[in-house]
């Protein structure tokens, strides 16, 4: 049992625990969640309403959710010292209770260095002196001084896999023409490729002396005035992300799982995802898949009943596929990177950021999330749209196998749609639509149940 410095658990729930390879999940689970920066809290508390509405109506008061607040961010700056961002309270938490959702964190980038305590504004330092005072609410400033709190959670609890669900709800504004066809669950390696990259600057000494190691090594010349990348990409990481697709593919009985990478340029990462790919899927699944090149040498193009097409995509080819041929594909399996970019592609055919789910998934814990950022500007406005928080909500019960209530979410939320209460980001797409406020989406969807 975990101790923590400044949480105290709900002492009226229980734990959910990973026995033989499986989670049990008692009938009231303690499940921490952080609320999230900027329009977090915006989102969360109508996500909340909707979850329990859920769980109440579907299982008739017999199951309840113990919600734990647990702090990162700015609140946890807030609550432990200024120069704490992801407490170890934090980590320790949900590794203890195994099932936890989270809102938005605010990440740096570039000369990044200021917050605002109160209103979450940010500022670029210029000589690493805090300002005076936040121009816009007269608060303090707070230095950050933090990599990315997103990728800390996830390589510190090794969640390796990253996985988003894209699939349409009707009504939902899409650019394309047929959005129903899609319906594709993403698995994208989390902890390797560009995540572990490392990179040295041009110009510098350990640059110039791999530049000439290359060079005398394996006879390749890169110009002197170049900076270096290493994307390090391993079987470990590869067949462990595949096996989960496979997996996850055989349960939910998918079709297709297709992995994605561009092998064609980069044999020895990117190529060797993809060999490493079908390897575990013939160690390890071997009765109950079927590879594109068996498909066509062993049962002339026609796919035996039951089993799971392994095929492959180069990753230009995809974000084709995905637009001209949706249909054929279900469940993808990519690099770090790829499906970075294939991600969002895939969401913006279903509404968007505001309408993507995702998760991060290790051994036995689950982490649920948001997956746009924290829309400073929108911050307390009560505007923004709550749907892919409340989305990942329905991951996050079906990862609990309480599908019930995660079907009424998907029903509530359809609902809404259909009636076009909707917020600000879907109703200036949707025509005859009547723009509602965040926590006004919640009543909708709880309504609609
Ligand atoms: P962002 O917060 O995702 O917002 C960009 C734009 O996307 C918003 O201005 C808004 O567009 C739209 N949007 C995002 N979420 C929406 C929602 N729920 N409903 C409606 N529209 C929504 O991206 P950002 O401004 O680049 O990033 C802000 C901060 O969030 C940064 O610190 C970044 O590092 C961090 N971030 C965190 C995560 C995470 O915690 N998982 C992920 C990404 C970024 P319009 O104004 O055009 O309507």
């Amino acid at each position: 049992m975990a101790s923590f410095q400044k949480l105290t658990a709900p002492v009226s729930g229980s734990k959910i625990e990973f026995k033989n390879g499986a989670l049990v999940v008692p009938d009231n689970p303690i499940i921490p969640f952080i609320m999230g920066d900027g329009m977090g809290p915006d989102i969360w508390h109508p996500t909340k309403k909707v979850v329990d509405a859920a769980v109440a109506k579907a299982y008739g008061g017999k199951k309840k959710i113990e919600w734990f607040r647990i702090y990162a961010g700015l609140d946890a700056m807030q609550v432990y010292d200024k120069d704490t961002v992801l407490p170890e309270d934090t980590v320790n938490a949900i590794r203890e209770y195994l099932v936890a959702i989270k809102g938005p964190l605010t990440t740096p980038v570039g000369g990044f260095e200021f917050v605002c305590m109160t209103c979450a504004a940010e500022m670029n330092g210029t000589d690493g002196k805090r300002p005076e005072k936040c121009p816009k609410c007269g608060s303090e400033w707070i230095t950050k001084r933090f990599r990315s709190m997103n990728v800390g959670l996830r390589q510190l609890l090794d969640l390796y896999a990253c996985v988003r669900p894209v699939k349409w709800i009707p009504g939902v504004p899409s650019p394309v023409k047929e959005p129903q066809n899609l319906d594709v669950v993403i698995f994208r390696e989390n902890t390797e490729d560009v995540y572990a990259g490392i990179e040295f600057r041009q110009g510098e000494e350990a640059t110039l002396e791999i530049i000439k190691f290359i060079s005398a090594k394996i006879g390749k010349q890169i110009r002197t005035d170049s900076g270096i990348g290493i994307k390090p990409m391993s079987i470990t990481g590869s067949k462990r992300l595949v096996e989960k697709a496979i997996q996850f593919a055989i349960e939910q009985k998918k079709k297709v799982v297709t992995l994605v990478h561009k092998g064609n340029i980069m044999k020895f990462t990117e190529g060797a995802f993809r060999d490493w790919g079908y390897e575990v899927a013939k160690e390890k699944f071997r009765d109950q898949i079927v590879t594109e090149k068996e498909l066509w040498d062993n049962f002339n193009g026609k796919m035996p009943e039951g089993k799971v097409l392994i095929n492959d995509r180069i990753a230009d080819s995809i974000f084709q596929q995905v637009i001209l041929r949706p249909s054929e594909y279900s469940v993808l399996a990519t690099p770090n990177l790829n499906g970075d970019y294939l991600s969002d592609a895939c969401a913006a055919q279903v509404g968007g950021l505001g309408m993507a789910p995702g998760s991060n998934i290790g051994e036995s814990i689950g982490l649920f999330e948001a997956t746009h950022g924290t829309a400073p500007k929108y911050t307390g406005l009560d505007k923004v749209n709550p749907g892919s928080l409340m989305l990942s909500a329905v991951l996050m019960l079906q990862y609990m196998r309480w599908n019930e209530a995660a079907a009424l979410i998907e029903k509530g939320l359809a609902g809404a749609i259909r009636q076009k209460r909707v917020t600000y980001d879907l109703e200036r797409q949707m025509e005859g639509a009547k723009v509602v406020k965040t926590s006004e989406f919640g009543d909708a969807v709880v309504e609609n149940m």
